[in-house]
């Protein structure tokens, strides 16, 4: 079912969670492991991330270096599946430009298609650690909204082969993310507003955000897209903050504020245990009042926390 379906249907705020493909060599037991403590909550859908690959350097016998391409975490496609049929929960992939071309991302949203899968979350990536801005692959997606456009001609039967008469109409319900404290490359909030307005017009049905700890951020985003005539549902994605070190890691690779209570109360802690019960009882005040507030849906990013979560929901249920 598409996640729009989900929220119509809905009569009460929904739950959603995401999770990250292990790293190669892993099995899928590791995301049933991760995934298992919080089926309880009956999740409307499952998000699983998409990850490019990362340039390495590797040490020859020689001891020159060797340049290689690693993709650490692959498998997007095939969780997504093996949560489909493991939990019957409907599963959201991440599609992005970043690192592949737009026959490759074709051929992904074929396999998607065939495997009955009719939701994607459409994103630009971004750029490789060793880079300092985001290029596209030669022959790839610029930005999401090429993605889109990509998508949307697919679900029209329009493949990127012109010769392909008559092909067979894909289905994809396309997600957007959208940015509460702007996307850091964005000039101004007013500009990011105008080009999510563009995704939205191209064709997304919903938007889902970054993180953010502080709610008025959120309910300012909403009535500012509301007021620029963006009219989609706009979920909230959320995390837990667990640990000292993402007082300075969350800022700098998600570009999000932290709350002047939230991390004086983190600077206390003695332990990476305390900073978890912290971080907990901030999320499910957040939760709380974004329920209370009529959210459609409220979306947890697990990365790694999968008991922290379980936690919160088991309060707010
Ligand atoms: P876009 O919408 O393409 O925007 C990127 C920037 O370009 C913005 O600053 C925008 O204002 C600007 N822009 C747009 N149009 C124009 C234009 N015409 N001219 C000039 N500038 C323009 N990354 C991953 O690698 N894998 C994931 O699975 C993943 N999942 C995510 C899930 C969510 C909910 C979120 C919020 C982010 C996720 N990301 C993921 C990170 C995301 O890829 C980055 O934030 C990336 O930098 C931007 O992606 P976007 O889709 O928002 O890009």
């Amino acid at each position: 079912m598409k996640v729009t379906e989900h929220i119509a249907q809905a009569k009460d705020t929904l739950i959603s969670f995401e999770v990250l493909p292990p790293l190669k060599g892993k099995t899928i037991n590791s995301i049933y492991d991760h995934l298992d403590p919080l089926m309880e909550f009956k999740p409307s859908w499952i998000n699983v991330t998409y990850h490019r690959s990362e340039t390495m350097f590797k040490k020859k016998a020689d001891g020159s270096f060797e340049k290689v391409d690693v993709r650490k975490r692959p498998g997007t496609v095939g969780i997504c599946a093996a949560i489909m049929n493991h939990y019957q929960v409907d599963a959201v992939p991440h599609i992005i430009c970043g690192g592949f071309t737009k026959r490759e991302t074709e051929d992904a949203l074929i396999d998607l298609n065939f495997l009955g899968i009719d939701n994607a979350l459409l994103l630009r990536g971004d750029a490789p650690k060793n880079e300092s801005s985001f290029e596209p692959e030669k022959g790839g997606n610029r930005s999401a909204l090429d993605l889109i456009q990509q998508v949307v001609r697919l679900n029209n039967g329009l493949y990127l082969d012109e010769e392909i008469l008559s092909g067979s109409r894909t289905n994809f319900c396309i997600g957007v993310a959208g940015y509460p404290e702007k996307h850091f490359e964005a000039p101004n909030l007013e500009i990011d507003l105008q080009r999510l307005k563009e995704k939205v017009d191209a064709g997304a049905e919903y938007i889902m955000t970054q993180m953010f700890f502080n709610n008025q951020k959120y309910f300012e985003f909403v009535d500012l897209c509301r007021k620029n005539g963006i009219n989609v549902p706009i979920i909230p994605g959320l995390k837990p903050l667990t640990n000292k070190k993402q007082l300075s890691i969350l800022p700098r690779v998600f570009h999000v504020d932290l709350p002047t209570e939230l991390s004086n109360d983190i600077m206390k802690c003695k332990t990476d245990e305390e900073c978890e019960q912290v971080g907990t009882e901030w999320l499910i005040q957040q939760s709380r009042e974004l329920k209370k507030a009529g959210v459609p849906v409220l979306h947890y990013y697990t990365l790694g926390k999968p008991k922290v979560i379980k936690n919160v929901v088991e309060k707010i249920a």
